[in-house]
């Protein structure tokens, strides 16, 4: 897998983190929200089915305290009440006096008369009309309410009213799916409960409600909590589509960073070949003048000939009887000159000229000789013999000359300057030019020093130089004009002693260059 491939996915995978944490936050938020409005709801209707009771005793108490206390009444109040309301288990009238004996009961068995007794004897501690619950004495999933009846009723009395608990909510009707409850009654015991409590799974949090009803007479606890599933935070659906959407803002912005990274790339490239170029001419602005008293020297040959041919010339005009024939001739000769003077002049300007590089074809026999040209006089000057070993096929390439003549030129400058010190016969530089591989190739060789091996494999880089004096471009400067081109330059010893580079460029099949001609 590619950098690139890996680095994208790595992207994808921290934005999908991210935005999954974010639906997940925010449906968590949600559920709770509405959990919280739904055990509300649940926690009025509840408190005001407790009211209820209160509401039922006193209307039950009213018919007892009636003038005709007719028990007749009382059970016809009771059983409605009862019909019409099954949460309320039974109802109890107990005289207190002279002990707590059960006067009307609704129900069929007497079974736990000693309780419903034990319960009501508490109502004597009890104010007129006061109302409290109770436990359970038997443990059963109820409580009970004890109402003292007033005293204008002649006899003191209790009223027992036993409410089944879990009947006070309709699981089915009033809670939602995953949602557990319970009843607490003031002792803490549990006297209704849905379910198994939900434990917090680690993972998501539990949602909880935990209040007090509101009824006065019947502070019970009510206790609701649920635990999110994972699918109601993280909808298979939502994920799907966060994928998908994250994947194309992954892939649009990669496409994006490419685009901008190329454009960047291109830039930073042209700001190289034309730093590149800038260098190159500096350096052959700068060896130009090291030239100077070369090609002064040069001028110097067909400039005093021009003079000593003109003199002569003069002199035969002015003569009694001149002769057309000679000064034509001399004057031919001057022409041949001046053009010679010309065009090492010409040379001169194109090789200095800031053109940008021009690819055209080009003879690399004709490049070598105008380089040998340039250089014939500083070399003369420096007792050095420059020999020239051109292939008479004429290999030619697709180059920009005045590039390449600068790399030819830098190779037998440096070829010059390592033979320099030597005796006559080793100052020599021999300039080939071959056809090889289906290459042609140019090759620098002299009778100097050599390259010590340690050295071979930096020759090329930048500013690595063995002259005191020496900058250390010159090479590499030479490389990278030579694979402007798609060529190769390289550096070797050869075995007799000296040094020899050798460029390959592509070269212009025969074919072609008869098409180009
Ligand atoms: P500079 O000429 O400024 O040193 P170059 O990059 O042209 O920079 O050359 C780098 C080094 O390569 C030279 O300092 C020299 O040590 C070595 N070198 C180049 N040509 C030859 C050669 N023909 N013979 C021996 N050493 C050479």
């Amino acid at each position: 897998m590619n950098r690139r491939v890996a680095g994208a996915l790595a992207a994808w995978a921290t934005l999908m983190v991210v935005a999954v944490a974010a639906v997940a936050a925010v449906n968590f938020v949600r559920a709770r929200n509405s959990f919280e409005a739904e055990a509300r709801t649940l926690h009025r209707v509840v408190s005001q089915r407790a009211d209820q009771h209160d509401a039922h005793l006193t209307s039950l108490a009213a018919v007892l305290a009636s003038p005709e206390r007719s028990f007749t009444t009382f059970r016809a109040v009771a059983d409605a009440v009862l019909r019409f309301y099954p949460r309320i288990a039974a109802i109890d009238a107990v005289s207190l006096v002279p002990v707590p004996d059960v006067v009307f009961t609704t129900r069929e068995l007497q079974s736990n008369r000693p309780g419903i007794l034990e319960l009501a004897a508490t109502a004597t501690t009890l104010s007129a009309g006061q109302t409290i619950v109770m436990t359970d004495p038997n443990g059963a999933a109820a409580y009970h309410l004890v109402k003292r009846l007033p005293e204008t009723i002649s006899q003191a009395g209790a009223l027992v009213m036993t409410i089944d608990a879990g009947r006070l909510m309709d699981p089915e009707a009033d809670l939602s799916a995953g949602m557990w409850f319970a009843l607490r009654d003031p002792s803490g015991r549990e006297v209704a409960h849905r379910g198994q409590s939900p434990s917090p799974d680690g993972v998501l949090p539990l949602l909880a409600f935990e209040k007090e009803l509101g009824s006065r007479s019947q502070p019970l606890l009510l206790q609701i909590s649920r635990s999110p599933a994972v699918s109601e935070l993280l909808p298979p659906i939502a994920i799907v589509l966060l994928a998908a959407l994250t994947g194309i803002g992954v892939i649009l912005a990669s496409f994006v960073l490419r685009e901008r990274r190329a454009a960047r790339e291109a830039r930073e490239r042209a700001s190289f070949h034309e730093h590149q170029a800038r260098l190159a001419h500096a350096m052959r602005v700068n060896t130009v003048g090291e030239m100077a008293s070369g090609i002064a020297h040069e001028l110097t040959q067909p400039l005093t000939a021009i003079l000593s041919r003109s003199q002569a010339g003069l002199r035969l005009a002015r003569s009694s009887s001149p002769d057309r024939g000679e000064i034509i001739d001399v004057l031919d000769a001057n022409v041949r000159l001046a053009k010679r003077a010309g065009d090492i002049l010409s040379r001169l300007r194109a090789y200095v000229s800031n053109s940008g590089p021009a690819p055209e074809r080009t003879s690399l026999n004709r490049l070598v000789r105008n380089v040998a040209e340039l250089v014939q006089g500083d070399l003369a000057r420096r007792g050095i013999v420059l020999k020239l070993d051109l292939d008479p096929r004429d290999p030619s390439s697709m180059i920009d000359r005045v590039s390449i003549e600068q790399v030819v030129h830098n190779l037998v400058r440096n070829a010059a300057d390592a033979i320099e010190p030597l005796p006559e016969d080793r100052r020599t530089i021999t300039v080939a030019t071959f056809v090889e591989g289906g290459l042609a190739g140019v090759a620098v060789s002299d009778r100097g020093p050599g390259i010590p091996p340690a050295d071979l494999p930096r020759l090329f880089e930048p500013f690595f130089t063995t002259k005191p004096d020496g900058m250390g471009l010159g090479l590499s400067l030479c490389e990278r004009l030579v694979e402007a081109f798609g060529g190769r330059i390289v550096a070797a010893n050869v075995p007799e002693g000296g040094a020899v580079f050798i460029i390959h460029l592509p070269l212009i099949a025969e074919g072609r260059r008869e098409a180009a001609e």
